[in-house]
């Protein structure tokens, strides 16, 4: 069967723009998912790629040719880049732009005026790797992840696959010979690429709604100034651990802090830096717990903890940890950090709920305050008398 290479890519470029209409459309004006917002660029960029190859052949193939894998690898790093956005921020420019820079550099340098093929092997390699980036991200993703997503990580995994058999092909044998052109040439590849966009647009809807539900359930729990869990998405987190820490019998620590005097620091040096040295605070505590402990704004300059697992005298180490990074900020207009009171409930055996031990914490903050400030003092497992 011989397949006709033009007509596929007539086919292959009205999919490509449909579908990049429809993502734009349909997913990315309503949802603004960074996850459509991606595939609409990379579908952009295959499509001007697969123009610019269009020029093969005419006086501007020199810089035509070079341009059209450049544009065909940032495609494919778009599709890496929406996978990834999936669970984790924006990869810097450089990362993105490193690849297309490379291919480039290396079609720039391999005759691109007679070679149709130029940098061809290190096009066809960064293919291979971006996809199956592409592919690793997806598998990663948690599994509370819609599953639409597991015919994409795998379809992604066979098409870079696919271009590293095309790779090891074109280098062993060249791109003219037979095995390359029947197997691995532009037919075979319009048409395995294609299998990829029909599984994309199967997952877009439910893939984009999902990550902006999430985006908006991380606004919800989250506070505004610190980033850190709010009081009611801490409650809510910490009650579900704390049965977790019961039923498996495992000990931990909660702890609060309050700033010491920070009604001063608003006062002397304005609202805006006492806004700063809450944040700075907040980032020494994110900077000190494991991803796992739960931090959270308690009130206005007072802070929640629960550690799983960590004992009352690992979490006093932990408190000694966050003065020592707090004591290397140096806060706007020349403030100075305040310093901080903690105290300490210890989660033991037949402990009670979270309510009881906010009280024993707060019960030894109090102490910690009443004892000169700056310090951090352990509460007992029934709460001492209230404030
Ligand atoms: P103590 O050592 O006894 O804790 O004294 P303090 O001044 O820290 O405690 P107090 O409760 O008297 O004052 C807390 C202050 O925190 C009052 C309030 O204006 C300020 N505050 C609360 N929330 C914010 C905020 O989001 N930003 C800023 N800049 N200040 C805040
Ligand atoms: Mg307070
Ligand atoms: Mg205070």
């Amino acid at each position: 069967m011989q397949l006709d290479t033009l007509t596929l890519r007539v086919a292959f470029a009205i999919v490509a723009f449909t579908l990049a209409l429809l993502f734009y459309f349909a997913a990315y004006r309503s949802t603004r998912s960074p996850y459509s917002g991606w595939w609409c660029v990379a579908l952009t960029l295959f499509l001007a790629g697969s123009a610019s190859y269009l020029l093969d052949g005419t006086a501007h193939q020199v810089w035509a040719n070079p341009l059209g894998s450049c544009l065909l690898v940032a495609g494919a790093v778009c599709v890496w880049g929406g996978a990834r956005s999936l669970r984790a921020p924006r990869p810097p420019s450089w990362q993105l732009a490193a690849a297309p820079a490379v291919v480039t550099v290396a079609a720039a340098f391999d005759s691109p005026a007679v070679n149709t093929w130029s940098g061809g092997a290190a096009f066809l390699a960064l293919m291979s790797l971006m996809l199956g980036f592409a592919s690793r991200e997806l598998w990663r993703l948690e599994p509370g992840y819609s599953r639409v997503r597991i015919p994409l990580a795998i379809v992604s995994g066979l098409l870079s696959a696919y271009y590293f058999c095309r790779m090891v092909v074109y280098i062993g044998e060249g791109p003219n010979s037979k095995v390359f052109i029947t197997y691995f040439g532009s037919a075979v590849t319009t048409l395995v690429t294609m299998v990829l966009l029909v599984v994309v647009s199967f997952s877009m809807a439910a893939l984009s709604s999902e990550q902006q539900t999430r985006a908006l359930r991380a606004v919800a729990t989250q506070d505004g100034l610190t980033g850190l869990l709010n009081r009611a998405a801490f409650v809510e987190l910490a009650s579900d651990e704390l049965q977790r820490l019961r039923r498996s019998r495992a000990a931990g620590s909660v702890i609060l802090a309050d700033l010491d005097h920070f009604k001063t620091v608003n006062d002397t040096y304005g609202h805006a830096a006492g806004d700063a040295a809450l944040q700075s605070f907040a980032a020494a505590c994110i900077g000190t717990v494991r991803s796992t402990d739960l931090v959270g704004r308690y009130g206005g300059e007072e802070f929640i903890f629960l550690l799983p697992g960590v004992s009352p005298d690992r979490a006093e180490a932990i408190t000694a940890e966050i003065n020592r990074q707090l004591k290397a900020v140096r806060g706007a207009g020349g403030a100075r950090m305040p310093t901080v009171s903690y105290g300490i409930a210890p989660i033991g055996h037949g402990t009670p709920g979270l309510d009881e031990l906010i009280a024993t914490a707060d019960a030894a903050l109090y102490r910690a305050k009443s004892l000169g400030r700056n310090r951090t003092v352990l509460g007992t497992d029934s709460p001492q008398s209230p404030k």
